[in-house]
């Protein structure tokens, strides 16, 4: 594929900025990368593995004369970013994210960009338990989606720009309505890794509490939860926050199925629970038949 930005800015080159930033490498997207972090350790890792052509802790500096702008921080820090990088953005130049929440997102950027550049929102629904630039891999989109939120009049030609480069990691392309997206996600994403979170510490708190080998004898079932609760604390301490009314909905409507489920149980409704599994497991198919599996 032919170069598609100048030079490219990272604010926050975690695992998702810097499996993008070695897509970019890999097939020669952009001529150069700059990348902005807070810690020099993590600065110093991104020029190990020779991520960037330059690294800086200031913001201001990374997006200064740059074609694209990738956010790739938590959530909390976008307001900070947003009032320091603005200022020096090039007129014209592409501002993105890479956020799991894209109502907050666009809220605590957008105020503090120029209207000489273009800004549309984006979320690669792709990811590990891993953070850092050390845990990154450019196939890590390879046939995921990827989601654009852009904004009522937002540039054609800027949107086909953004979803050209995201086709270029192996990702599909949709885009949707802000509010939508966050609907979505709590439901297929958020909500799961809250479930996730408190049986694992329900599990640990069970161990304490009886003295049992609830740790040793995880199954596979638990096991995966474990994995899902080994997630980033900060990045979902942040997803949490910022999608507070769309979580709070999908919890209040599992919070009403699991009281279901319990009641079945406790009567001994064995017909409900085995046509509910039934059902599970056709989606589960389905998820496998669409390559999401
Ligand atoms: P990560 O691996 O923890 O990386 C975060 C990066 O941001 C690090 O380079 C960190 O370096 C830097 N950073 C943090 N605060 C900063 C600040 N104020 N200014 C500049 N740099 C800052 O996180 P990630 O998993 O890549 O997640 C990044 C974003 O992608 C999040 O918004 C998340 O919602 C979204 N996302 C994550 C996943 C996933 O599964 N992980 C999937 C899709 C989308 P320093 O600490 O050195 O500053």
């Amino acid at each position: 594929m032919s170069v598609l930005f100048d030079r490219v800015a990272f604010i926050g080159i975690g695992l998702i900025g810097s499996s993008l930033a070695r897509v970019m490498r890999r097939d020669g997207l952009v001529r150069e990368i700059v990348a902005c972090a807070r810690r020099p350790e993590t600065l110093a890792t991104v020029r190990e593995l020779k991520l960037a052509d330059r690294v800086t802790a200031d913001p201001a500096d990374a997006v200064a004369g740059a074609d694209l702008v990738v956010i790739a921080t938590p959530l909390s820090a976008y307001a900070e970013i947003g009032r320091r990088i603005g200022p020096a953005l090039k007129a014209g130049a592409i501002v993105t994210d890479v956020g799991s929440v894209k109502g907050t997102a666009i809220r605590d950027l957008r105020p503090s960009l120029p209207e000489t550049v273009h800004f549309v929102a984006g979320h690669p629904v792709a990811g590990t338990e891993h953070s850092g630039p050390e845990s990154g891999f450019a196939e890590l989109f390879d046939g995921r989606w990827c989601i654009l939120t852009p904004l009522p009049g937002a540039d054609a030609g800027v949107v086909e720009k953004l979803t050209k480069l995201w086709q270029a990691t192996g990702s599909k392309v949709v885009t949707m309505g802000p509010e939508h997206h966050d609907k979505v996600l709590a439901i297929v994403s958020h909500l799961p890794h809250l479930i996730a979170y408190t049986i694992v510490d329900t599990a640990t708190n069970l161990e304490t509490d009886l003295q049992s080998e609830v740790i040793e004898f995880s199954a596979s079932g638990f096991r995966d939860f474990t994995r899902i609760a080994a997630s980033d604390p900060v990045m979902w301490r942040d997803v949490f926050l910022a999608n507070r009314e769309a979580v709070l909905e999908m919890l209040q409507r599992f919070t009403e199925d699991l009281t279901a489920l319990q009641r079945a149980i406790r009567r001994g409704e064995g017909d409900k629970l085995q046509e509910l599994f039934t059902r599970t497991r056709a989606i589960r198919r389905a998820i496998i038949e669409a390559k999401q599996a």
